[in-house]
């Protein structure tokens, strides 16, 4: 057989905002396509018109692209395999449909709900399989000819898998490895139904990823349960020598404890569990979002993708080329990943400091504005470049730096107590003349003339640097003083000063 190229698909259902698990599915078969030179697919599973959110795909789309994941086909995308939303698909499925209850794999039934709730009441673990459906209401056990009265009498019938009992069901899994299930433990799955003339989940899937020529089904372990069926499903329509090779990518977890991670860990640690800010189109309910919490895109690939994987060692900063080149399918773990939201912060901070001053600093203008703030952005560069190693977001920097734009209009009490000493007045007003006279005020020179006068008075260093410092930022934080009183400049280190002296004395 010849070595066919490489194509994988994301396929969502927009049933609502994409969950972090479910980006993080998108960006390793986003990985592995571009690692193999293969095309990468989004398809929108849509045939659930029932759990259908509108602006779900839209959302998905968003949030993607936001991340630089790029698909080569798919709604909006292009490709010579659509249309690529299922429910534009709805006449492809049925033949395969037909195919399957003409050949005795697959059969009609008619139980009502009332009659299937009937039979779940009455049989303690009820499932529709080879052991109960000989007493259902379906073409196997109704003559043909009141079949095809049914049928034409408009009568809503689903179409269900024809499971054979006692076989070992093998699903090869490049993560698991061989996973066997036995038949017997599976239901006759209804594959398609009448009432809106569209296929479910488990048959749609395997005929567009037949027909869209996937060779690798990478997707998240809840869908592992699902496998058995898929493969029966690919032997019944005949294409078993082309059906894609499976990946299950291990669960996230909770932080803590056992357990998958849910939208109410992130509500109750505080950390979002959507790449984007979602609105709920019903409830008005508003989630938080990766990107509008200040997290820069290249963070959260990099996060999310050592979430079930690594590379063999303890390498941890990766940007998305190198992840490209490094990712292996086969170094994903079978186990959960922890959800470690702390090391996501980490990974924020380290890909700022990577940032260039000047785009960090057009990124806090607009924090700056929020604040009512104006201010030349030569100034805030230099801030940023003076404060950006203390934060991990964008917005951070206005705790850090809001001193930077306006003088301090209280003081920390508990540092007033600590660090204004009885002669702090006297010495900083004549500091007040040390500094107007000291030129130029740039950092090293002030510090070395600052100094000179502290040594030449016999003055306590630190008792004058401590009140300089609450004169200047009203707490005790901030970079090196001297870099701050050149970046605020003489005019203004002058007047805290003397306000910190008119307050405090
Ligand atoms: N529509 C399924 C989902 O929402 C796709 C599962 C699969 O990739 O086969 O995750």
């Amino acid at each position: 057989m010849t070595q066919r190229k490489v194509r994988v698909r994301f396929a969502p259902s927009p049933t609502g905002p994409l969950h972090i698990g479910g980006v993080r599915t998108a960006l390793y078969n986003y990985l592995f396509a571009k690692q193999n030179n293969g095309d990468l697919i989004l398809r929108i599973e849509d045939t659930d018109s029932q759990r259908f959110v509108p602006g779900a795909e839209e959302y998905i789309i968003e949030a993607l692209t936001w991340l630089g994941i790029r698909f080569d086909e798919g709604p909006g995308f292009g490709g010579n395999y659509g249309p690529y939303r299922q429910s534009e698909r709805k006449d492809i499925y049925k033949k395969y449909v037909d195919q399957l209850i003409t050949e005795g794999l697959a059969y009609i039934a008619f139980d009502t709900p009332e009659e299937l709730d009937a039979k779940r009441k009455e049989i303690a673990n009820f499932q529709y399989d080879a052991s109960i459906r000989l007493k259902m209401r379906n073409s196997l056990t109704l003559p043909a000819q009141e079949v095809q009265q049914l049928i034409a009498a408009g009568e809503k019938y689903v179409v269900r898998i024809k499971i054979e009992p006692r076989e070992d069901i093998y699903v090869q899994d490049v993560i698991r490895g061989d996973v066997v299930i036995n038949s017997s433990v599976l239901d006759d799955k209804v594959l398609y139904k009448s009432a809106d003339g569209l296929p479910t989940y488990h048959l749609a899937n395997i005929v567009d990823d037949h027909l869209m020529e996937v060779t690798h089904v990478i997707r998240g372990e809840e869908w592992l349960p699902s496998a058995p069926l898929h493969v029966l499903l690919y032997r019944s329509l005949g294409w078993l020598d082309t059906m894609p090779q499976f990946a299950h990518l291990p669960l996230l977890l909770k932080p803590e404890g056992n357990g998958k991670l849910s939208k109410r860990d992130g509500d109750r640690l505080g950390f979002p569990v959507f790449p984007l800010e979602w609105k709920d189109p019903k409830s008005g309910e508003v989630s938080s979002g990766y990107r509008e919490s200040g997290y820069v895109p290249e963070a959260v690939v990099n996060f999310l993708a050592l979430l079930g994987w690594n590379p063999g060692n303890d390498q941890e900063l990766m940007d998305i080329n190198e992840l490209i080149r490094l990712f292996d399918l086969a170094r994903c773990s079978k186990s959960g990943a922890k959800f470690d939201y702390e090391k996501g912060k980490w990974f924020n901070h380290e890909y700022i400091q990577q940032k260039e001053t000047s785009e960090i600093a057009s990124l806090f203008m607009s924090v700056l504005y929020a604040e009512g703030i104006q201010a030349e952005l030569s100034y805030v560069e230099k801030v940023v470049g003076l404060i950006k190693e203390r934060v991990n977001f964008v917005k951070e920097l206005w705790e850090q730096g809001a001193f930077f734009f306006v003088a301090p209009t209280e003081y920390d009490e508990k540092t007033v107590k600590k660090r204004w000493k009885a002669d702090s007045a006297s010495q900083l007003t004549e500091l007040v003349d040390i500094l107007n006279n000291c030129e130029p005020f740039e950092s090293h020179h002030t510090e070395e003339v600052v100094k000179g006068w502290i040594e030449e008075k016999g003055y306590h260093l630190g008792n004058i640097m401590n009140a300089t410092r609450l004169a200047l930022v009203g707490a005790p934080k901030g970079p090196h003083i001297f870099d701050i009183t050149e970046t605020i400049g003489k005019k203004e280190t002058i007047e805290r000063i003397q306000k910190a002296v008119e307050r405090l004395k």
